[in-house]
């Protein structure tokens, strides 16, 4: 007998002929987090399992972050030829507990011996002579002893839901436009969530954004990565773009400009990434640079899908989210954007795609966007 971790997947279960492909990669997915635990990890008969961690806790937080694993549970191995044995184990895993439960038993085993109904019949009532404060409620039970057949018997009561997704790198990459701002890293998240390996492109235009909003962005990224398998994040040094557009360009379209300038150079990077998609965090109406003609105007730069998962989303739900991932707090944290340097007083909601484009007629845009590639610093988190 000893415990482990069983891990139940989720959405990989309806593939068909390509599971084995998605399987692999969420094996290796559990083995990088695991690892430091010095957790064996093996996959069998639609389950995957931890065994030998140094911390159970510890590791089942790891593993509960990788997207793929739909829930987990803390649960006992056992022989499963002697059912007596198995029946006091979880009578003694009952005990304490209070309220309603019933035993709900799954067999991959078909040549066990009992059907699972008997399992149930059977242990239901071993649990109800040898405890106490305990009835059985088939319907809406409080507490359900799990109890599965395969090669051996497994029992469990906890179920830990985990993320959900699919594991990362199984649907492509892409790179996040990445600001210290809420809506970002929850952006990133959704679509790694997808299975969709993320890099990272953060704007910076020191002196008037500081050393902080820099240190700022490299801790998201950092709690971005523990679903994501790691980020590469390139800090694009952004001043002079943003003086040229601040010095030449009418006023009213300057934020426009800008995230026009924006879009250009994080494509670039993404070329160089072997991205197919950029992903930024904008919602319909948030800000004037986030209105449907706003956004076309920015589109028409970019030679590849934008990914917006946020494009529906109130900020009280963006906030909801970014407080279950663990980045709320650090967004919060009181440091300047690019964004919010030089805004303008009166930016256009409406703009038409001509007029920004003849704003744009001054500038030397190929020479500033490929000086802003070229100043790229890569950090790996
Ligand atoms: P967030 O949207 O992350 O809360 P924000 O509200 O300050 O930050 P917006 O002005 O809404 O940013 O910008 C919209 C999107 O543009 C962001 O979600 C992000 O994808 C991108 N973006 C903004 N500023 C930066 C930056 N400095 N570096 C990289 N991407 C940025
Ligand atoms: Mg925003």
């Amino acid at each position: 007998m000893r415990q482990l971790i069983l891990i139940r997947y989720g959405e990989i279960y309806l593939k068909g002929l390509n599971r084995p492909y998605f399987l692999h990669a969420l094996v290796d997915r559990v083995k990088q987090v695991a690892k430091p635990f010095g957790g064996k990890v093996w996959l069998h008969d639609a389950r995957l399992f931890v065994s030998d961690m140094t911390d159970m806790e510890g590791c089942m937080t790891a593993v509960s972050r990788v997207f793929g694993v739909h829930s987990l549970c803390p649960a006992i191995e056992m022989d499963k030829a002697d059912f007596t044995a198995i029946c006091e184990q979880a009578a003694s895993m009952m005990e304490g507990i209070t309220g309603t439960f019933k035993v709900d038993a799954r067999r991959s085993d078909k040549r066990y011996p009992m059907t699972s109904p008997q399992i149930n019949m059977e242990m239901g009532g071993y649990i109800l002579e040898h405890t106490q404060g305990l009835s059985v409620d088939i319907h809406h039970p409080e507490h359900v002893m799990n109890v599965e057949i395969r090669d051996h018997a497994y029992l469990y009561v906890r179920v830990i839901e985990a993320v959900g997704g699919m594991p990362v790198g199984t649907g492509g990459k892409a790179t996040l436009l990445l600001s210290g701002g809420i809506d970002s890293p929850v952006a990133g998240y959704c679509i790694a969530k997808r299975g969709v390996e993320i890099s990272a492109v953060h704007f910076h235009s020191y002196p008037y954004t500081s050393e902080r909003a820099k240190e700022k962005v490299i801790t998201l990224a950092k709690q971005l990565s523990s679903y994501c398998c790691g980020i590469r994040l390139y800090i694009v040094p952004f001043t002079e773009p943003q003086l040229t557009i601040h010095e030449k360009c009418p006023e009213e379209y300057g934020t426009l400009i800008m995230r026009r300038f924006m879009m250009r150079i994080a494509s670039r990077i993404a070329e160089k990434e072997g991205a197919r998609a950029l992903i930024t965090g904008e919602s319909i109406g948030q800000v004037a640079s986030q209105t449907i003609e706003a956004l076309c105007c920015t589109d028409a730069v970019v030679p590849m899908p934008v990914f917006r998962p946020l494009i529906g989303n109130d900020k009280i739900e963006i906030i909801h989210i970014a407080e279950k991932i663990g980045t709320y707090e650090t967004s919060c944290l009181p440091y300047e954007d690019c964004c919010t340097v030089f805004t303008p007083r009166h930016p256009a909601t409406h703009p038409k795609l001509e007029n920004v484009e003849r704003a744009e007629q001054g500038l030397d845009i190929e020479s500033l966007v490929q000086a802003a590639v070229d100043g790229a610093e890569l950090i790996e988190v």
